[in-house]
């Protein structure tokens, strides 16, 4: 019996092997098409004061939805960074995200950042910070208007970085550190970088109400940066925690205000919101 249950897990482990190799090759494949094709799109989330509820920013973030179906960022992503895919995907992003900053400056819908994601394999591309600054200048827009997210893994080497991060923020574009509560979550990098923005991961909200830990760690970060920094806490889903957070002078973002949408479905919103 022993030895038949042998055979039957390890005949799972290589179909489930099979499945996993079959898929990435696929996803890796149509990504190529994808990008060629124009199959990726931009979704934005609004971030908005949690105590007034006004606008106050805007995340840009990838969509794809091929025939096969839907694929998630985090699947795709992780794909692109190892195929090195990204340095293109990325590029698209930049352009998209600055031509969509120009239309909504032009039409006076926009005096808040978009913010886009940036990966690590694409933010330590040498010509990284030089493309930037020259899409925007191609776009004509102001460079207030932009805002990098970064994830701190991205700081693995600080003095590079460092570098690259004084000279974007030099040119007058915002940069945000990304995810900051999961992996090192270093309180050296925050007391040390420069950096505008600090967004607050989800998963150091996500049971908030009863865990006091949290709620002291939270509030010793929030203390230790908010008089110069904007603090942004994702994946804010419950009225409840938008209630415990208003003590706090921070921006929320999350599906309790609004989920990512479409440019179009975005105006919308934003007409709502109010300015
Ligand atoms: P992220 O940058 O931390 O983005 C926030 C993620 O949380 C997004 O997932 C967003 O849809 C999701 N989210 C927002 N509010 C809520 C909420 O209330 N509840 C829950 N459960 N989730 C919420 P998404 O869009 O699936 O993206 C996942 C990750 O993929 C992003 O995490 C980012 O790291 C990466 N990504 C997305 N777009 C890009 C891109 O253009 N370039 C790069 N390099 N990475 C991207
Ligand atoms: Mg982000
Ligand atoms: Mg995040
Ligand atoms: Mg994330």
């Amino acid at each position: 019996l022993a030895k038949e249950q042998r055979k039957n897990n390890y005949q799972l482990f290589t179909k489930e092997l099979n499945e996993k190799v079959t898929r990435r090759l696929k996803l890796e494949r149509s990504l190529r098409k994808a990008i060629k094709q124009k199959e990726l799109k931009l979704y934005y989330q609004p971030q908005v004061d949690i105590q007034t509820g006004k606008l106050l920013g805007i995340e840009a973030l990838l969509r794809w939805n091929p025939s096969f179906g839907f694929v998630s960022p985090n699947e795709f992503i992780p794909i692109a960074e190892e195929t090195g895919l990204i340095v293109q995907i990325g590029e698209w992003v930049m352009n998209e995200a600055c031509r969509k900053i120009k239309q909504w400056e032009k039409h006076e819908l926009l005096n808040v950042p978009i913010s886009i994601n940036v990966s690590v394999r694409q933010f330590r591309d040498s010509n990284f910070v030089r493309k930037v600054k020259e899409i925007i200048s191609k776009e004509k827009i102001n460079p207030k208007f932009l805002e990098i997210e970064i994830t701190e893994r991205v700081m693995f080497n600080v003095e590079e970085s460092s570098e690259s991060i004084k000279d974007l923020r030099e040119f007058g574009i915002m940069v945000a550190i990304d995810d900051f509560g999961v992996g090192y979550s270093s309180l050296y990098l925050i007391a040390n970088l420069d950096y505008d923005t600090l967004k607050i991961d989800k998963s150091l909200i996500d049971d908030l109400l009863n865990n006091e830990r949290k709620m002291a760690i939270l509030s010793a970060i929030i203390d230790a940066t908010n008089n110069h920094k904007r603090i942004i806490i994702e994946g804010i889903e419950t009225k409840e925690q938008v209630e415990v957070l208003k003590n706090f002078s921070v921006i929320g973002q999350g599906y309790f205000f609004s989920h990512p949408l479409p440019a179009k479905e975005l105006e919308l919103k934003v007409k709502q919101i109010g300015r």
